[in-house]
């Protein structure tokens, strides 16, 4: 089965050669064609297929043929069948990560990492039971509660992280008894083309379709009367679009949404720790998480070292292509998001008091690659810090009192994550559990269990993904009662 991958190999080196869709069990070339362009270089390196809208209506038709079938099979078959697509996820790790770092940019070792994690995660979902039980039993009545499958879904991917969140979107639908209908993102289509390509023989024709296309799919999708839900990974801006497009059909919806995380450190936290930990998020997949940290709050008596700290943690990372075994920080994704970056750097050199402590600047030459950068001195109403910055700029910005940056980290439409750096752990759990996020943490960002649920509060998302309540987001609720005696 290493033939499929290998055999699209030769998309890296040809834009002529492009990657197929999966429908209904097969591979489809597709009629229309978009470029993928390598973010290191600024150039199309390939083309990947536009979906036009009968391959939809194609897809999720196949989708509905294969439910009552897929659904019905028990649920140990089906995480069978999620093992077999971990343990292939493993057999192609190196040339599917090498054509992710290809079209996303980053480093090939993160990338092969990628799709590591994302079969060992898969493997842990499909292990938790999701059926629901007896609610209550007494003299007079039993109360079930069970979780049926829904029917389609619709996936909808960003492209940061796409092959964990295309792989997981999968697995949770196949899991709890659903299809799906899957779209990347059209600026990183292939590694998850190349999934479908991958799994094609593992998975019963229809139970997964992917296919790349550019925005107007996603529009489709949501709006098609066939599909029961959406599972949504994205912008706040788009998220909106989807919330609306999905009422038409009561569509259910989960949407994982952007964020503008804060770390709040306190005057007792171990510098060099907080400071390791805390670039540690803000710099991973060149700054493009959504739960990175993008807000640091430190207070005074620490901020002169803190700062110092973080610059030289930035300062000492190695950026370059993705291909480069040296590189520790590939470019950001494409060419609209390092516009906003630069423009993000552009107004703090125009904000009296601000410092750039390193970074600062984009690498001269082709890419989109901006140098690891902290900023001290700016005030909340700085757009760097209003915004999800989305790459490798940090705000550091200094407190007195604890009320007052409780207030100003919940200042903020976004509700993603949170965290407390400190010593004392119970009372920065007090802190956290006063911060408006829909995950918190002490002494680190991220990195949650896989029995957690994830997702944000406030405008940061809908629902929650993962974990067992997060699954039963696939599921309808289905209350039984039934009289006794
Ligand atoms: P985006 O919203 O621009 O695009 C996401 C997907 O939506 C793409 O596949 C796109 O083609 C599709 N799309 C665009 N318009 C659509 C519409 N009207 N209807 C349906 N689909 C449509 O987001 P992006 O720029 O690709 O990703 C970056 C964002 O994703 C960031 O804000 C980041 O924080 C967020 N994100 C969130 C999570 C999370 O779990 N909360 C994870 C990763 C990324």
């Amino acid at each position: 089965m290493n033939d499929r991958l290998t055999a699209q190999k030769p998309m890296l080196d040809s834009p002529q050669l492009a990657a197929g869709m999966l429908i209904d069990g097969e591979i489809v070339a597709g009629e229309a064609f978009m470029p993928v362009i390598d973010p290191a270089t600024g150039t199309a390196f390939a083309q990947a297929p536009d979906a036009q809208r009968d391959d939809l209506d194609r897809a999720v038709a196949a989708a509905r043929r294969a439910f009552p079938g897929w659904s019905a099979r028990d649920v140990t078959e089906r995480r069978a069948v999620i093992h077999r697509i971990a343990a292939r996820l493993r057999e192609v790790a190196d040339p599917l990560g090498a054509l992710l770092t290809a079209e996303q940019g980053k480093p090939l070792r993160d990338a092969i990492g990628e799709v590591r994690r994302a079969a060992d995660h898969i493997e842990a979902l499909s292990a938790f039971d999701v059926a629901g039980g007896v609610l209550r039993e007494d003299a007079r009545e039993r109360v079930e509660i069970r979780y049926l499958p829904l029917g389609v879904v619709g996936g909808i991917t960003p492209w940061n992280v796409p092959v964990m969140l295309a792989t997981v979107k999968i697995a949770q639908a196949l899991y709890t008894g659903n299809c799906i209908v899957l779209k990347p993102s059209p600026l990183t289509p292939l590694s998850t083309l190349a999934i479908g390509q991958a799994i094609a023989d593992i998975v019963p024709p229809g139970t997964v379709n992917i296919l790349s296309g550019g925005n107007d799919l996603g529009v489709w999708l949501t709006t098609h009367p066939d599909v029961d839900k959406i599972s949504f990974t994205g912008s706040v801006a788009t998220g909106r679009h989807v919330m609306a497009s999905a009422a038409g059909t009561f569509k259910r919806i989960t949407l994982e949404l952007g964020g503008n995380d804060p770390a709040i450190v306190l005057p007792d936290a171990d510098v060099e720790a907080t400071a390791e930990g805390i670039a540690r998020s803000a710099f991973a997949n060149c700054g493009q998480v959504c739960m990175a940290i993008k807000r640091v709050f430190v207070h005074r008596a620490l901020y002169p070292a803190m700062v110092e700290a973080l610059a030289r943690r930035a300062a000492a990372i190695r950026v370059g292509p993705g291909t480069d075994p040296q590189s520790q920080m590939g470019p950001i994704q494409n060419r609209m998001q390092f516009e906003k970056v630069l423009a993000l750097l552009d107004g703090v050199r125009a904000t009296p008091g601000a410092q750039i402590l390193t970074g600062g600047e984009r690498l001269p030459g082709p890419g989109y690659f901006v140098m690891p950068t902290v900023v001290a001195g700016l005030d909340d109403a700085a757009p760097l810090v209003r915004e999800e910055q989305f790459g490798p700029v940090l705000p550091v910005l200094a407190f007195d009192e604890i009320e007052d940056v409780i207030r100003r980290a919940n200042a903020t439409e976004f509700g993603l994550g949170a965290s407390v750096w400190t010593a004392d752990t119970d009372g920065g759990g007090a802190i956290a559990r006063q911060l408006e996020a829909g995950m918190v943490w002490v002494n680190r960002h991220g990195g949650n269990g896989r029995d957690v649920p994830f997702g944000g509060a406030k405008h940061s998302g809908y629902g929650r993904e993962q974990g067992v309540l997060g699954m039963q987001s696939y599921m309808e609720m289905q209350a039984v009662t039934i009289p006794l005696g």
